[in-house]
């Protein structure tokens, strides 16, 4: 290998996360140029599935970016540089109009399918977002309750009082609110307790290890407990294994997402996954929080 092709795809933005320099720049007018493209970035859809009846009771939303040169760049290579930037408000309404669209489309072809879409920490600073959301949901003509947005807690603890007016303004428009990636931030009860969300999202991390690490299992039981007693829908993120699946639902959590139920897909496989379980309920009675 020359150094030359050592630094290209992933590579490159790879060290453009932890730079300002030249790798940074190049993402980021890659980026534009994608935003203004319509065939570089796309949505794939991962099933959440309710642990009780086995019905599909929504699917999140996750960012594609195929590159013209570069091929697949996965979010955790360009997510954590564009959120510090400005671009972050066009690329969270472009998420957003993609995801509300297809939420629409499934709705008219009879599945009311909830769709997540994952909000990044700067969003909640915006004072525009509940309006931007709102068009978006206007304009592809969605039920704001088929649109869910999820936001972390050290979103939230960056700026607390102004997180706060933003998440009540969104939940007073309808749209219900989760805390993704549970348990890996810093949050204190007293905010956690404030918060107008409707679900808690434990982290894989914890769920990944809870067959080995015992001190795990304990975390995500008092993370399930800790959602109930605050009236939360509990999901638990990245279950792989059987052994996972059934050890959540006998510890009395309601949702679960990860490979060993699907992975994320694009529009259509989502489609064709939900005709292929067709038996089973398209959609959970339940699925609106307690
Ligand atoms: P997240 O919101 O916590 O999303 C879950 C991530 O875990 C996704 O990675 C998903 O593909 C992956 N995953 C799901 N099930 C499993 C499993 O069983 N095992 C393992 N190992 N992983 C699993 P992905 O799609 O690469 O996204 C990574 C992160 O990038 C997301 O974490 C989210 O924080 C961010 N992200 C993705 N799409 C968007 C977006 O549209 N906007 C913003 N702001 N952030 C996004
Ligand atoms: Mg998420
Ligand atoms: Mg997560
Ligand atoms: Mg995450």
């Amino acid at each position: 290998y020359t150094a030359k092709s050592e630094k290209t795809g992933a590579v490159m933005y790879r060290e453009a996360m932890n730079s300002d320099g030249a790798a940074h720049l190049l993402l980021l007018g890659d980026l534009r140029r994608a935003l203004d493209a319509d065939d570089q970035l796309s949505l794939h859809y991962q099933p959440k599935i309710d642990l009780r009846t086995g019905a599909l009771s929504g699917v999140e939303a996750l960012i594609r970016w195929r590159h013209p040169a570069r091929g697949m760049v996965s979010p955790a290579d360009f997510v954590p540089v564009v959120e510090n930037t400005s671009l972050i408000n066009s690329f969270t309404v472009r998420v957003l109009r993609m995801a509300v669209r297809q939420a629409h489309e499934w709705l008219v072809a009879g599945n009311a399918v909830p769709v997540a879409v994952n909000l990044s920490p700067r969003c909640l600073l915006d004072s525009q977002l509940t309006d931007k959301v709102t068009e978006q949901l206007r304009s592809a003509d969605l039920p704001a309750g088929l649109l869910h947005l999820e936001i972390t807690e050290t979103a939230v603890m960056a700026d607390p009082t102004t997180a706060l007016v933003t998440l009540n303004q969104l939940r007073a428009a309808g749209i219900l609110l989760s805390v993704d990636d549970f348990g890996t931030g810093y949050s204190s009860m007293a905010y956690l307790k404030q918060l107008p969300v409707s679900e808690l999202k434990i982290d894989r991390t914890f769920v990944g290890s809870m067959d080995t690490a015992p001190d795990d299992a304990v975390l995500v039981q008092a993370a399930i407990d800790l959602g109930h007693n605050l009236g939360l829908t509990v999901t638990a993120e990245g279950v792989e294994t059987k052994e996972q699946l059934e050890a959540l639902g006998a510890l009395g959590c309601d949702t679960a997402q990860g490979y060993y139920l699907a992975r994320p897909m694009p529009a259509a496989d989502l489609t064709r996954w939900i005709l292929a379980r067709s038996g089973v309920p398209a959609l959970s009675n339940d699925q609106h929080p307690r």
